[in-house]
């Protein structure tokens, strides 16, 4: 697959209209669509949690790539710069155990499976990062973020050289799960560990003390490693600065981990953290969220074997991020399809263009291409909604639609390149081409060529037709003759 490379959405950014309206942002923290105002003028700052690299990510993983790409893809279409941050979490339990079992070392691992991540990661078209830290390359900035807790009074050592973060301490402690501490409390009152030298249960880990066979690094308090909530308090605010603009992730990082995340920070740096907190709706199978540890999830490898990383890419983007999704082959066919009709027209606006035999717009063209402003409009504003995608792919389908009819042999080059234009611009900040890659069309017009003989032979002739319809659809058009089926594009 050819990638839509950084340098083109960049230059797609000259196409964005920032002055003529503002990008509205659903704010978990405040539960509102809110006006989105950067903190410094044309600048977004973003942080995106990443990944636990101890397996390939599979599509639930991918969600938030996805996503939280378009949404940069989409400021840089306004205009924006935006400075993105997303992080490997390489230093965990779920590592340790992975690397005892394959006889490796954490590191081995870790960085294994980095690589592979952003093997998938390109095959999804998502931009690289301005950086991709990672938590045991950050451990100086954590041991002094601790520090700094412990010396505000936010956090304590016991007796076994434990550092932890003293909840109650932080009074916004809550204020973006919406919980209520003392609910959290009374619910785990009971089960208080003893021997356990907590002050509280709510008290969570910064700092843990190594055991035989893990990583380790030397700390005032004792050897040991980093919890997961301080490592990205720590890497943000080296990135991208004490307050940021964006903080996203999926929505089952919103409790604990963005709550204690924001609790550590505030208090460190004394000023709020992130102005907006974003959150994806999870990815289910099944109505259940596809996750490692409930052992239903689907690699982006396996499904790279079945279909291009675009077609994942589109699949995702079908629903407006916040909306949980349902995976199922269904939905992935219809994508794929859906990808197809968009890019034959593409691909036939292309040809129209090599063959358009008047080169300048005449003036009723002029009036049809000022009618196209519509779905440019309803695509931004869409966008400018809390990044609806899925009105914007519907605003798309309505220009293609309009293509395919309104524009033909007899229309100039003029008139044709400035609604390939937009259609490439549009498509672009989706993340995908405009135009088809010639080896996947062959393919899936072979496949449901070969599924349409077999319904015959099966003499299943709805199924036959309805195939034959539906490649119509896509503006395919199949002709049955002596030598066998033949199709070409109409
Ligand atoms: P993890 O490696 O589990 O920490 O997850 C990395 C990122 O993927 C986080 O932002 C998670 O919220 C997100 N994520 C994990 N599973 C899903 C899912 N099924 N649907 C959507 N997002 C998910
Ligand atoms: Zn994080």
């Amino acid at each position: 697959m050819q990638l839509i490379q950084p340098d083109a959405a960049v230059r797609d950014a000259q196409g964005g209209n920032k002055e003529n309206t503002m990008i509205r942002i659903y704010n978990t923290l405040t539960r509102r669509k809110e006006d989105f105002v950067p903190i410094k003028d044309g600048r977004v700052s973003m942080y995106v949690c990443g990944p636990t690299v101890y397996n390939y990510i599979h599509i639930g993983n991918a969600r938030p790539m996805i996503v939280f790409d378009t949404v940069r893809r989409y400021f840089l279409y306004k205009g924006y710069k935006v400075d993105y941050v997303s992080n490997f979490t390489d230093v965990d339990d779920k590592i340790i155990r992975e690397a005892n079992e394959e006889g490796k070392t954490a590191k081995e691992v870790a960085d294994f499976y980095i690589a592979e991540c952003k093997k998938d990661m390109e095959s999804m078209n998502i931009m690289p990062a301005t950086a991709n830290p990672q938590a045991t390359q950050e451990i100086d900035g954590m041991i002094s973020m601790i520090e700094t807790l412990i010396e505000k009074g936010s956090a304590y050592v016991a007796k076994d050289g434990t550092v932890y973060y003293r909840t109650r301490s932080f009074p916004g402690y809550g204020k973006l799960s919406h919980k209520n501490i003392d609910d959290l409390e009374a619910g785990h009152r009971d089960i208080k560990v003893t021997g356990d030298d907590k002050e509280d249960y709510l008290d969570f880990v910064l700092w843990k003390p190594k055991k035989e066979g893990e990583p380790s690094w030397q700390s005032p308090w004792c050897d040991g490693r980093p919890g997961w909530h301080i490592e990205c308090s720590v890497m943000s605010r080296k990135y991208l600065g004490d307050t940021i603009d964006i903080h996203a992730g999926g929505e089952d990082l919103i409790f604990p981990h963005h709550e204690n995340e924001i609790a550590q920070s505030e208090v460190a740096n004394g000023v709020p953290f992130a102005h907006y907190w974003m959150h994806n709706g999870f990815l289910n199978i099944d109505n259940k969220k596809m996750s490692k540890s409930l052992g239903n999830f689907l690699l982006v490898r396996e499904i790279l074997k079945r279909y291009n990383g675009d077609v994942l890419r589109f699949f995702m983007l079908q629903a407006q991020y916040r909306s949980p999704l349902n995976y199922s082959e269904d939905l992935m066919e219809s994508a794929k399809n859906g990808l197809i009709r968009i890019r034959t027209c593409g691909d036939r606006l292309k040809d129209l263009i090599a063959s358009a035999s008047e080169m300048e717009m005449s003036e009723e063209e002029d009036e049809l291409l000022d009618t196209t402003k519509e779905y440019v409009e309803k695509f931004e504003d869409a966008m400018d909604d809390d990044f609806n995608t899925a009105d914007a792919i519907a605003a798309i389908f309505e220009l293609v639609k309009f293509a395919n009819t309104s524009l033909d042999s007899d229309s100039s080059t003029q008139m044709l390149m400035a609604v390939f234009e937009k259609l490439e611009r549009m498509m672009g900040v989706l993340g995908l081409q405009f135009t088809i890659d010639h080896d996947d069309l062959d393919s899936h017009v072979e496949e449901l060529i070969e599924k349409r003989q077999q319904a015959r032979k099966d003499k299943d002739f709805a199924l036959a037709d309805k195939i034959r319809d539906d490649l119509l659809n896509e503006g395919i058009e199949l002709m049955d003759t002596r030598d066998g089926v033949k199709w070409k594009r109409i």
